[in-house]
């Protein structure tokens, strides 16, 4: 199959061929991201391969049907920027790769814990300035508190399996609770009172028109005095003005993202030599108590190798087997 792979950087580039060495299509790595502007690019392909921060609106979709694209392979779960209904209307195939390392999002998630509890962020800078004190670096055992882990799906279940391993109390707040997550000894309960409960509060479900701004500034209320609130999952499932606010109370006494609600213009590029003019960002990036990464928590080479190989392994099943050869989790529409 041609195969135009957007959004391409050095790393998807090298483990994308390794995946394909074996079935040869034709793919072609495209470094813009896609948007209206750049779909144009996709002519002659009939397969499009497309990462988060792409844009699948109905404009795109529907240049992409037109130039003969016949299925979207999403090298992520999360498929919150499509628009499937668009998709279904133009024929358009959408597939994702439901799992490919829960634990790559849970061990960072549980990073973002640990690292805001004992500053080690802080740490870091003062002792290569030769500052060896302690002072403001006084962190608290995770042994025995509350975390609320909101969204017990494959990567919920793994941080709550990890804290629980620390000795942590866990409550967690899902429409659909896992039993797998029960055996892990997390108590369900109304998100309310997960929220007046944890100590921490770590967010894993999709965003959807019902948890957009899930965190929001009534939430945050209902929140413990310095709680610690940790999104890996997607940025628009907090808003991000009632999180400032939040933080300036002293409501939020620690804040870890790696996802952020306009992440779209800034995360994986290297923007060191810019000036951004997004003014909440770097709002956040003035509190100590805040630590963002951009968007890395799916980055292991497990998560790389197997996103890459369950992408080739769906545009080979398309070839072979035509619109319907892949179902189940995989399938978007
Ligand atoms: P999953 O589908 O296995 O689990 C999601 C869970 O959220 C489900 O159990 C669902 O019932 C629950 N849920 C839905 N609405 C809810 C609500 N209102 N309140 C509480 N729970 C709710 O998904 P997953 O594989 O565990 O991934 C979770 C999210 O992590 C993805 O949607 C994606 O956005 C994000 N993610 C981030 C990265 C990263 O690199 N930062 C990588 C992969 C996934």
């Amino acid at each position: 199959m041609r195969v135009a792979v957007f959004s391409t950087k050095p790393y998807d580039r090298d483990f994308l061929s390794a995946a394909n060495a074996a079935d040869g299509h034709d793919l072609t790595f495209l470094e813009p991201r896609l948007s209206p502007q750049t779909a144009s690019l996709a002519a002659g392909a009939e397969a499009v391969c497309a990462f988060v921060n792409d844009d699948l609106g109905a404009p795109v979709l529907a240049e992409l049907a037109r130039s003969g694209v016949r299925v979207v392979a999403l090298r992520s779960a999360g498929f919150n920027h499509v628009d499937v209904a668009e998709a279904r209307r133009l024929g358009l195939a959408v597939v994702r790769v439901p799992e490919y390392s829960p634990y790559a999002v849970a061990e960072h998630t549980v990073g973002l814990i640990l690292a805001l509890n004992r500053k080690i962020h802080r740490a870091y800078n003062r002792v290569r300035e030769h500052n060896f004190a302690l002072t403001g670096l006084l962190g608290f055992d995770l042994h025995g508190r509350t975390v609320g882990v909101v969204g017990t799906g494959k990567i919920g279940v793994c941080v709550a399996r990890i804290l629980a391993g620390f000795g942590c109390r866990v409550l967690a707040s899902d429409p659909y609770p896992s039993d797998e997550a029960l055996a892990a000894g997390v108590t369900y309960v109304p998100l309310k009172e997960l929220l007046a409960e944890s100590d921490v509060v770590t967010l894993h479900c999709p965003l959807t028109p019902d948890t957009q701004h899930l965190i929001d500034a009534e939430r945050i209320g209902q929140m413990r005095e310095g709680v610690m609130l940790i999104n890996t999952s997607r940025g628009a499932l907090v808003d991000t003005q009632a999180v400032i606010n939040g933080l300036k109370s002293g409501r939020i006494g620690y804040l870890g993202l790696d996802v952020y609600e306009e992440e779209t213009e800034l995360f994986f590029e290297d923007l060191s030599d810019r000036v951004l003019g997004d003014d909440d960002f770097s709002r956040l990036n003035t509190f100590p108590n805040v630590l963002v990464t951009g968007h890395q928590a799916f980055f292991t080479e497990e998560a790389l190798h197997n996103i890459a190989g369950t992408t080739i392994a769906h545009l080979t099943a398309f070839e072979r087997g035509g619109p319907d050869a892949v179902t189940g989790p995989a399938r978007v529409c």
